[in-house]
C-alpha cells in the first residue's frame, strides 16, 4: 500500500499527463501509479524526482 498523505481532490476532465511540475520544487513529476476509483475516476498519483513527494488527484475518465 502507498503511502498518501494527503489526496489532492481535484476533479478535471483534462487528460492525464505522464509529467506534471511538483509544487513544492518545481522539478518534473512522473506519472507512477493510475487507480480505478470508481465508474468515472481514476486516481493518479505522480512522483517527484526532485524532493521525492509524491502528489494524487483525481481524474475523469
Ligand atoms: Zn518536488
Amino acid at each position: 500500500m502507498l503511502d498518501v498523505p494527503k489526496p489532492t481532490p481535484t476533479c478535471t476532465s483534462s487528460q492525464t499527463t505522464t509529467e506534471i511540475t511538483c509544487i513544492k520544487c518545481n522539478d518534473r513529476m512522473r506519472l507512477m501509479l493510475i487507480e480505478p476509483r470508481d465508474e468515472r475516476f481514476n486516481f493518479v498519483t505522480y512522483h517527484c524526482g526532485g524532493c521525492s513527494s509524491n502528489e494524487s488527484f483525481l481524474k475523469t475518465i
